[in-house]
Protein backbone atom coordinates (compact mmCIF):
# COMPACT_ATOMS: atom_id res chain seq x y z
CA UNK A 1 0.00 0.00 0.00
CA UNK A 2 0.97 3.34 -1.01
CA UNK A 3 0.21 5.73 1.87
CA UNK A 4 -0.84 8.20 -0.25
CA UNK A 5 -3.73 5.80 -1.21
CA UNK A 6 -5.08 6.31 2.32
CA UNK A 7 -8.02 8.42 2.32
CA UNK A 8 -7.28 12.61 3.48
CA UNK A 9 -9.25 13.46 7.20
CA UNK A 10 -11.02 15.67 4.82
CA UNK A 11 -12.60 13.40 2.19
CA UNK A 12 -13.31 10.68 4.96
CA UNK A 13 -15.39 13.41 6.95
CA UNK A 14 -17.76 14.18 3.91
CA UNK A 15 -18.50 10.38 3.69
CA UNK A 16 -21.95 9.74 5.13
CA UNK A 17 -20.55 6.97 7.58
CA UNK A 18 -18.24 9.97 8.97
CA UNK A 19 -22.34 11.99 9.62
CA UNK A 20 -23.15 9.33 11.61
CA UNK A 21 -20.27 9.33 13.77
CA UNK A 22 -20.17 13.01 13.97
CA UNK A 23 -23.98 12.77 15.18
CA UNK A 24 -23.32 10.04 17.60
CA UNK A 25 -20.07 11.08 19.42
CA UNK A 26 -19.50 15.18 18.22
CA UNK A 27 -17.27 16.77 15.57
CA UNK A 28 -14.15 16.89 17.45
CA UNK A 29 -14.04 13.62 19.06
CA UNK A 30 -14.35 12.07 15.62
CA UNK A 31 -12.24 13.84 13.74
CA UNK A 32 -9.29 13.26 16.29
CA UNK A 33 -10.34 9.14 16.17
CA UNK A 34 -9.95 9.66 12.27
CA UNK A 35 -6.46 10.97 12.94
CA UNK A 36 -4.94 8.26 15.44
CA UNK A 37 -6.20 5.66 13.02
CA UNK A 38 -4.56 7.32 10.04
CA UNK A 39 -1.34 7.58 12.20
CA UNK A 40 -1.89 3.99 13.06
CA UNK A 41 -1.81 2.81 9.70
CA UNK A 42 0.67 4.80 8.49
CA UNK A 43 2.87 3.04 11.20
CA UNK A 44 2.17 -0.37 10.43
CA UNK A 45 1.32 -0.06 6.35
CA UNK A 46 2.42 -2.93 4.39
CA UNK A 47 3.81 -2.78 0.77
CA UNK A 48 1.94 -5.68 -0.15
CA UNK A 49 -1.19 -4.93 0.81
CA UNK A 50 -4.05 -2.41 -0.45
CA UNK A 51 -4.96 0.98 1.50
CA UNK A 52 -8.11 0.61 3.59
CA UNK A 53 -11.11 2.21 1.72
CA UNK A 54 -12.94 5.63 3.45
CA UNK A 55 -15.63 3.17 4.84
CA UNK A 56 -12.97 0.74 6.33
CA UNK A 57 -10.87 3.50 7.95
CA UNK A 58 -14.61 4.90 9.35
CA UNK A 59 -15.19 1.25 10.66
CA UNK A 60 -11.73 1.25 12.75
CA UNK A 61 -12.52 4.91 14.03
CA UNK A 62 -15.76 4.36 15.27
CA UNK A 63 -14.15 0.90 17.10
CA UNK A 64 -11.50 3.66 18.57
CA UNK A 65 -14.29 5.68 19.72
CA UNK A 66 -16.64 3.46 21.08
CA UNK A 67 -13.26 2.73 23.15
CA UNK A 68 -12.72 5.73 24.29
CA UNK A 69 -16.46 6.59 25.26
CA UNK A 70 -17.44 3.02 26.33
CA UNK A 71 -18.19 2.92 29.95
CA UNK A 72 -15.67 1.21 32.59
CA UNK A 73 -18.05 2.09 35.97
CA UNK A 74 -20.60 -0.75 35.22
CA UNK A 75 -23.22 -2.70 36.92
CA UNK A 76 -21.78 -6.06 37.67
CA UNK A 77 -23.66 -9.51 39.30
CA UNK A 78 -21.80 -10.35 42.48
CA UNK A 79 -22.08 -14.15 42.54
CA UNK A 80 -18.68 -14.53 44.34
CA UNK A 81 -21.25 -15.07 47.51
CA UNK A 82 -18.79 -12.28 49.01
CA UNK A 83 -21.53 -10.02 50.59
CA UNK A 84 -19.34 -6.65 51.37
CA UNK A 85 -17.75 -6.56 48.38
CA UNK A 86 -14.98 -3.74 48.20
CA UNK A 87 -14.06 -4.80 44.34
CA UNK A 88 -17.61 -4.77 43.82
CA UNK A 89 -18.68 -1.46 45.59
CA UNK A 90 -19.51 -2.53 48.97
CA UNK A 91 -22.85 -2.10 49.66
CA UNK A 92 -25.49 -2.35 47.58
CA UNK A 93 -27.93 0.58 48.13
CA UNK A 94 -31.53 0.23 49.40
CA UNK A 95 -34.40 0.89 47.21
CA UNK A 96 -35.43 4.32 49.09
CA UNK A 97 -31.95 5.07 48.97
CA UNK A 98 -31.60 5.14 45.26
CA UNK A 99 -34.44 6.93 45.13
CA UNK A 100 -33.52 9.71 47.37
CA UNK A 101 -29.91 10.22 45.56
CA UNK A 102 -32.02 9.92 42.09
CA UNK A 103 -34.75 12.81 43.49
CA UNK A 104 -32.13 14.90 44.89
CA UNK A 105 -29.75 15.03 41.79
CA UNK A 106 -32.06 16.20 39.58
CA UNK A 107 -32.97 19.85 40.52
CA UNK A 108 -31.63 22.19 43.25
CA UNK A 109 -31.58 21.69 47.12
CA UNK A 110 -31.35 22.31 50.52
CA UNK A 111 -28.26 21.40 50.96
CA UNK A 112 -26.85 24.21 52.86
CA UNK A 113 -30.07 25.76 53.01
CA UNK A 114 -32.56 26.73 56.07
CA UNK A 115 -35.85 26.76 54.45
CA UNK A 116 -37.44 28.31 57.69
CA UNK A 117 -35.26 31.20 57.95
CA UNK A 118 -34.74 31.66 54.19
CA UNK A 119 -30.86 31.59 55.10
CA UNK A 120 -27.71 29.66 54.77
CA UNK A 121 -27.91 25.90 56.50
CA UNK A 122 -25.44 23.42 57.06
CA UNK A 123 -24.67 20.57 55.64
CA UNK A 124 -24.08 18.95 58.02
CA UNK A 125 -27.42 18.77 59.89
CA UNK A 126 -28.85 16.18 57.40
CA UNK A 127 -28.02 12.79 58.92
CA UNK A 128 -26.75 13.97 62.35
CA UNK A 129 -30.12 14.29 63.45
CA UNK A 130 -30.82 10.71 62.76
CA UNK A 131 -27.37 9.26 63.57
CA UNK A 132 -27.71 10.92 67.14
CA UNK A 133 -31.55 9.72 67.40
CA UNK A 134 -30.36 6.29 66.48
CA UNK A 135 -26.79 5.69 68.74
CA UNK A 136 -28.24 8.54 71.39
CA UNK A 137 -24.51 9.97 70.52
CA UNK A 138 -24.03 13.14 71.38
CA UNK A 139 -23.12 14.85 68.14
CA UNK A 140 -22.38 12.89 64.69
CA UNK A 141 -20.25 14.30 62.25
CA UNK A 142 -20.33 12.55 58.28
CA UNK A 143 -17.37 12.51 56.02
CA UNK A 144 -16.01 11.37 52.99
CA UNK A 145 -15.06 8.00 54.46
CA UNK A 146 -13.73 6.17 57.52
CA UNK A 147 -10.34 6.83 56.57
CA UNK A 148 -10.98 10.57 56.45
CA UNK A 149 -12.47 10.31 59.57
CA UNK A 150 -9.80 9.23 61.12
CA UNK A 151 -7.31 11.19 59.01
CA UNK A 152 -8.91 14.21 60.41
CA UNK A 153 -9.78 13.10 63.99
CA UNK A 154 -5.39 12.09 64.10
CA UNK A 155 -4.63 15.69 62.59
CA UNK A 156 -7.44 18.14 64.61
CA UNK A 157 -6.86 16.05 67.67
CA UNK A 158 -3.34 14.98 67.54
CA UNK A 159 -1.16 16.69 65.28
CA UNK A 160 2.46 17.52 66.41
CA UNK A 161 1.75 15.71 69.76
CA UNK A 162 1.73 11.72 70.58
CA UNK A 163 -0.96 9.32 69.88
CA UNK A 164 -1.20 5.64 72.43
CA UNK A 165 -1.96 3.00 70.22
CA UNK A 166 -1.19 -0.97 70.44
CA UNK A 167 1.07 -2.53 68.92
CA UNK A 168 -1.95 -5.47 68.32
CA UNK A 169 -3.94 -3.06 66.41
CA UNK A 170 -0.96 -1.39 63.86
CA UNK A 171 -3.39 -3.06 61.19
CA UNK A 172 -3.43 -2.67 57.26
CA UNK A 173 -6.98 -2.48 55.96
CA UNK A 174 -7.21 -3.53 51.72
CA UNK A 175 -6.84 -0.52 49.33
CA UNK A 176 -3.63 0.87 51.27
CA UNK A 177 -5.47 1.68 54.42
CA UNK A 178 -2.80 1.83 56.85
CA UNK A 179 -2.74 3.15 60.37
CA UNK A 180 1.15 4.29 60.67
CA UNK A 181 0.87 5.80 57.66
CA UNK A 182 -2.40 7.77 58.00
CA UNK A 183 -0.64 8.24 61.73
CA UNK A 184 2.51 10.22 59.73
CA UNK A 185 0.32 12.18 57.20
CA UNK A 186 -1.82 13.33 60.11
CA UNK A 187 1.64 14.96 61.57
CA UNK A 188 0.40 13.48 64.79
CA UNK A 189 3.19 10.92 66.64
CA UNK A 190 2.61 7.66 66.88
CA UNK A 191 3.51 5.47 70.12
CA UNK A 192 3.34 1.95 69.87
CA UNK A 193 1.99 0.44 72.84
CA UNK A 194 2.66 -3.47 74.25
CA UNK A 195 3.37 -6.26 71.73
CA UNK A 196 1.99 -7.92 69.28
CA UNK A 197 -0.14 -10.52 70.92
CA UNK A 198 -0.49 -8.83 74.38
CA UNK A 199 -0.83 -5.30 75.32
CA UNK A 200 -1.59 -4.62 79.04
CA UNK A 201 -3.58 -1.51 80.85
CA UNK A 202 -0.15 -0.43 82.46
CA UNK A 203 1.61 -0.42 79.13
CA UNK A 204 -0.62 1.86 77.63
CA UNK A 205 -0.59 4.04 81.57
CA UNK A 206 3.40 3.97 81.28
CA UNK A 207 3.41 5.21 77.53
CA UNK A 208 1.61 8.43 78.81
CA UNK A 209 3.00 11.64 78.89
CA UNK A 210 1.92 15.31 78.57
CA UNK A 211 2.22 15.11 74.89
CA UNK A 212 -0.21 12.43 74.77
CA UNK A 213 -3.10 13.89 73.28
CA UNK A 214 -5.69 10.64 71.75
CA UNK A 215 -5.12 7.01 72.66
CA UNK A 216 -6.64 5.24 69.83
CA UNK A 217 -8.31 1.96 69.49
CA UNK A 218 -8.34 -0.17 65.74
CA UNK A 219 -10.80 -2.95 65.17
CA UNK A 220 -9.09 -5.98 64.00
CA UNK A 221 -11.54 -5.85 60.71
CA UNK A 222 -10.06 -8.31 58.95
CA UNK A 223 -8.15 -10.49 60.82
CA UNK A 224 -7.52 -12.21 64.43
CA UNK A 225 -5.09 -12.80 66.85
CA UNK A 226 -5.40 -15.88 68.81
CA UNK A 227 -3.42 -17.81 70.90
CA UNK A 228 -1.98 -16.24 73.94
CA UNK A 229 -3.30 -12.97 73.29
CA UNK A 230 -4.75 -10.08 75.47
CA UNK A 231 -5.50 -6.29 74.88
CA UNK A 232 -7.20 -3.85 77.40
CA UNK A 233 -11.33 -3.92 77.18
CA UNK A 234 -12.82 -0.42 75.79
CA UNK A 235 -14.46 0.17 79.29
CA UNK A 236 -10.67 -0.17 80.88
CA UNK A 237 -9.42 2.29 77.59
CA UNK A 238 -12.37 4.88 78.44
CA UNK A 239 -11.63 4.83 82.02
CA UNK A 240 -7.78 5.36 81.86
CA UNK A 241 -8.50 7.93 79.33
CA UNK A 242 -10.62 9.68 81.72
CA UNK A 243 -8.61 10.24 84.46
CA UNK A 244 -5.80 11.85 82.17
CA UNK A 245 -8.37 13.54 80.62
CA UNK A 246 -7.16 12.53 76.96
CA UNK A 247 -10.17 11.64 74.17
CA UNK A 248 -9.95 7.67 73.20
CA UNK A 249 -11.07 7.12 69.79
CA UNK A 250 -12.49 4.10 68.65
CA UNK A 251 -12.15 2.86 64.97
CA UNK A 252 -14.65 0.29 64.33
CA UNK A 253 -14.40 -0.01 61.12
CA UNK A 254 -17.78 -2.28 59.58
CA UNK A 255 -19.84 0.16 61.95
CA UNK A 256 -22.47 -2.50 62.29
CA UNK A 257 -25.71 -1.25 64.10
CA UNK A 258 -27.43 -4.40 64.18
CA UNK A 259 -26.17 -7.90 66.07
CA UNK A 260 -24.39 -9.74 63.62
CA UNK A 261 -24.96 -12.81 66.41
CA UNK A 262 -28.64 -12.88 65.60
CA UNK A 263 -27.30 -14.55 62.31
CA UNK A 264 -25.16 -17.29 63.70
CA UNK A 265 -22.07 -15.18 63.38
CA UNK A 266 -19.66 -13.92 65.50
CA UNK A 267 -20.71 -10.86 67.27
CA UNK A 268 -19.12 -7.63 65.54
CA UNK A 269 -18.85 -4.77 68.53
CA UNK A 270 -21.77 -2.20 67.52
CA UNK A 271 -21.73 1.24 67.46
CA UNK A 272 -24.03 1.69 69.87
CA UNK A 273 -22.27 -0.57 72.08
CA UNK A 274 -18.93 1.67 71.78
CA UNK A 275 -20.58 5.01 72.64
CA UNK A 276 -22.24 3.16 75.64
CA UNK A 277 -18.72 1.99 76.50
CA UNK A 278 -17.88 5.99 76.44
CA UNK A 279 -15.48 6.31 73.96
CA UNK A 280 -14.97 10.24 73.12
CA UNK A 281 -15.59 9.26 69.25
CA UNK A 282 -16.47 6.44 67.40
CA UNK A 283 -15.51 6.25 63.70
CA UNK A 284 -16.93 3.82 61.16
CA UNK A 285 -18.00 3.39 57.38
CA UNK A 286 -20.93 3.68 55.70
CA UNK A 287 -20.69 0.97 53.51
CA UNK A 288 -19.50 -1.41 55.35
CA UNK A 289 -22.44 -2.98 57.64
CA UNK A 290 -24.52 -0.14 57.89
CA UNK A 291 -25.37 -0.76 54.22
CA UNK A 292 -25.37 2.70 52.71
CA UNK A 293 -22.86 5.13 50.24
CA UNK A 294 -19.29 5.49 51.39
CA UNK A 295 -18.90 7.32 53.82
CA UNK A 296 -17.16 8.32 56.91
CA UNK A 297 -19.30 8.47 60.24
CA UNK A 298 -18.45 10.46 63.68
CA UNK A 299 -20.02 9.84 66.34
CA UNK A 300 -19.62 11.18 70.34
CA UNK A 301 -18.40 13.88 71.96
CA UNK A 302 -19.90 17.17 71.23
CA UNK A 303 -16.77 19.23 71.62
CA UNK A 304 -14.90 17.26 70.24
CA UNK A 305 -16.75 16.84 66.91
CA UNK A 306 -17.06 20.71 67.13
CA UNK A 307 -13.51 20.41 66.90
CA UNK A 308 -13.47 18.62 63.68
CA UNK A 309 -16.20 20.35 62.04
CA UNK A 310 -14.41 23.71 62.33
CA UNK A 311 -10.47 22.44 61.03
CA UNK A 312 -9.61 23.02 57.74
CA UNK A 313 -9.61 19.40 56.76
CA UNK A 314 -13.31 18.90 57.26
CA UNK A 315 -13.69 20.88 54.21
CA UNK A 316 -11.61 18.99 52.15
CA UNK A 317 -13.37 15.75 53.43
CA UNK A 318 -16.77 16.71 53.61
CA UNK A 319 -19.11 14.35 51.56
CA UNK A 320 -21.46 15.53 48.71
CA UNK A 321 -25.43 15.68 48.69
CA UNK A 322 -25.90 12.70 46.58
CA UNK A 323 -24.12 10.55 49.80
CA UNK A 324 -26.06 12.39 52.26
CA UNK A 325 -29.33 11.78 50.69
CA UNK A 326 -28.36 8.09 50.65
CA UNK A 327 -27.28 7.74 54.04
CA UNK A 328 -29.82 9.61 55.62
CA UNK A 329 -32.59 7.46 53.54
CA UNK A 330 -30.98 4.29 54.67
CA UNK A 331 -30.41 5.26 58.11
CA UNK A 332 -34.57 5.43 57.85
CA UNK A 333 -34.78 1.98 57.70
CA UNK A 334 -32.68 1.24 61.14
CA UNK A 335 -35.17 3.85 63.25
CA UNK A 336 -38.40 2.53 61.10
CA UNK A 337 -36.87 -1.00 62.74
CA UNK A 338 -37.30 -1.78 58.90
CA UNK A 339 -33.54 -2.77 58.20
CA UNK A 340 -34.01 -6.31 57.52
CA UNK A 341 -36.70 -6.29 55.17
CA UNK A 342 -34.79 -3.07 53.05
CA UNK A 343 -31.30 -2.83 53.10
CA UNK A 344 -29.65 -5.23 50.56
CA UNK A 345 -26.54 -6.93 52.62
CA UNK A 346 -28.89 -7.61 55.82
CA UNK A 347 -31.24 -8.69 53.32
CA UNK A 348 -28.87 -10.90 52.14
CA UNK A 349 -27.00 -11.92 56.09
CA UNK A 350 -30.52 -12.58 57.26
CA UNK A 351 -31.77 -14.51 53.95
CA UNK A 352 -33.20 -18.05 55.15
CA UNK A 353 -31.17 -20.72 53.61
CA UNK A 354 -34.32 -22.37 52.04
CA UNK A 355 -34.43 -19.72 49.70
CA UNK A 356 -31.58 -19.56 48.80
CA UNK A 357 -31.58 -23.59 48.06
CA UNK A 358 -34.81 -22.74 46.22
CA UNK A 359 -33.20 -19.56 44.13
CA UNK A 360 -30.20 -21.94 42.98
CA UNK A 361 -32.34 -24.87 42.37
CA UNK A 362 -34.71 -22.15 40.00
CA UNK A 363 -31.58 -21.50 37.91
CA UNK A 364 -30.44 -25.28 37.98
CA UNK A 365 -33.90 -26.50 36.33
CA UNK A 366 -34.20 -23.39 33.97
CA UNK A 367 -30.49 -23.52 32.50
CA UNK A 368 -30.22 -27.36 32.81
CA UNK A 369 -26.98 -26.59 33.58
CA UNK A 370 -24.71 -27.60 36.89
CA UNK A 371 -25.70 -28.84 39.90
CA UNK A 372 -26.75 -27.36 43.68
CA UNK A 373 -24.04 -27.83 46.40
CA UNK A 374 -23.65 -26.58 50.35
CA UNK A 375 -21.29 -23.85 50.44
CA UNK A 376 -20.05 -20.73 52.47
CA UNK A 377 -20.99 -17.32 52.11
CA UNK A 378 -18.59 -14.69 53.96
CA UNK A 379 -19.47 -11.02 55.20
CA UNK A 380 -16.05 -9.49 53.08
CA UNK A 381 -15.33 -6.33 53.18
CA UNK A 382 -12.89 -6.27 56.63
CA UNK A 383 -15.76 -7.38 58.79
CA UNK A 384 -15.75 -10.63 60.49
CA UNK A 385 -13.10 -12.70 59.31
CA UNK A 386 -13.28 -16.58 59.30
CA UNK A 387 -16.63 -15.82 59.54
CA UNK A 388 -19.22 -17.70 57.32
CA UNK A 389 -22.81 -18.00 57.04
CA UNK A 390 -24.37 -22.09 55.37
CA UNK A 391 -25.81 -21.33 51.61
CA UNK A 392 -26.47 -23.35 48.40
CA UNK A 393 -24.58 -22.80 45.51
CA UNK A 394 -24.79 -23.58 41.69
CA UNK A 395 -21.63 -25.53 40.76
CA UNK A 396 -21.27 -25.28 37.00
CA UNK A 397 -18.57 -28.03 36.31
CA UNK A 398 -16.14 -27.29 33.25
CA UNK A 399 -13.03 -28.58 31.95
CA UNK A 400 -11.62 -25.20 32.35
CA UNK A 401 -13.46 -23.17 34.35
CA UNK A 402 -10.99 -20.08 34.22
CA UNK A 403 -12.21 -20.11 30.68
CA UNK A 404 -16.16 -20.21 31.54
CA UNK A 405 -15.54 -17.87 34.62
CA UNK A 406 -13.77 -15.00 32.08
CA UNK A 407 -17.03 -15.94 29.99
CA UNK A 408 -19.70 -15.07 32.55
CA UNK A 409 -17.78 -11.84 33.24
CA UNK A 410 -17.92 -10.77 29.40
CA UNK A 411 -21.59 -10.94 29.54
CA UNK A 412 -23.95 -7.87 30.06
CA UNK A 413 -23.95 -7.20 32.66
CA UNK A 414 -20.60 -9.29 33.93
CA UNK A 415 -21.31 -11.51 36.52
CA UNK A 416 -18.60 -12.16 39.29
CA UNK A 417 -18.26 -16.24 39.90
CA UNK A 418 -15.76 -17.66 41.89
CA UNK A 419 -13.83 -21.11 40.97
CA UNK A 420 -13.67 -24.33 43.38
CA UNK A 421 -12.14 -27.56 42.31
CA UNK A 422 -12.95 -27.42 37.90
CA UNK A 423 -16.43 -25.77 39.23
CA UNK A 424 -17.40 -22.37 38.39
CA UNK A 425 -19.71 -21.07 41.46
CA UNK A 426 -22.66 -19.06 41.96
CA UNK A 427 -24.02 -18.16 45.06
CA UNK A 428 -27.67 -16.71 45.42
CA UNK A 429 -26.85 -14.65 48.17
CA UNK A 430 -25.24 -11.94 46.77
CA UNK A 431 -27.31 -12.24 43.63
CA UNK A 432 -29.97 -9.31 44.14
CA UNK A 433 -33.44 -11.21 42.96
CA UNK A 434 -33.91 -8.83 41.05
CA UNK A 435 -30.88 -9.51 38.57
CA UNK A 436 -32.26 -13.50 39.06
CA UNK A 437 -33.71 -13.15 35.28
CA UNK A 438 -30.90 -11.86 33.94
CA UNK A 439 -28.78 -14.41 35.28
CA UNK A 440 -30.99 -17.17 34.17
CA UNK A 441 -30.81 -15.66 30.49
CA UNK A 442 -27.13 -15.65 30.77
CA UNK A 443 -26.60 -18.79 31.40
CA UNK A 444 -28.48 -20.16 28.85
CA UNK A 445 -26.97 -18.43 26.36
CA UNK A 446 -23.75 -19.89 27.67
CA UNK A 447 -25.64 -23.80 28.42
CA UNK A 448 -26.71 -22.68 24.35
CA UNK A 449 -23.39 -22.62 23.52
CA UNK A 450 -21.76 -25.44 25.29
C1 LIG B 1 -12.53 -0.35 56.44
C2 LIG B 1 -11.80 0.24 57.55
C3 LIG B 1 -11.25 1.53 57.44
C4 LIG B 1 -11.35 2.33 56.17
O1 LIG B 1 -12.67 2.71 55.92
P1 LIG B 1 -13.08 3.34 54.51
O2 LIG B 1 -14.51 3.72 54.68
O3 LIG B 1 -12.87 2.26 53.50
O4 LIG B 1 -12.20 4.51 54.26
C5 LIG B 1 -10.59 2.05 58.52
N1 LIG B 1 -10.45 1.34 59.67
C6 LIG B 1 -10.97 0.11 59.82
C7 LIG B 1 -10.77 -0.61 61.12
C8 LIG B 1 -11.65 -0.49 58.77
O5 LIG B 1 -12.15 -1.73 58.90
Amino acid sequence: MRLRDLPSVDHLLQHKAALSLIALFGRPLTVQAIRENLDILRSTAHYDQPAPNAEQVLNQAESILNSWLSPTLIPVINATGVIIHTNLGRAPLSHASRKAMSDLSVGYSTLEYDIERGKRGKRETHPAALLCRLTNAEAALVVNNNAAAILLALTALAKRKEVLISRSQLIEIGGGFRIPEVMRQSGAKLVEVGTTNRTHLHDFEQAISPRTKLILCAHHSNFKIVGYTSEPSPAELVALGRRHTIPVINDLGSGALLDTAAFGLAHEPTVQESLRAGFSLVAFSGDKLLGGPQAGILLGNKAIIDRLRRHPLARAVRPDKLCLAALAATLRHYLKDEALQTIPIWQMIAVPEEILKARAEVWRSTTCHGEIVSGRSTIGGGSLPDETLPTWLLALPASHPNALAAQLRRGHPPIIARIEKKHVILDPRTVLPEQDELLISQLKKMAALG
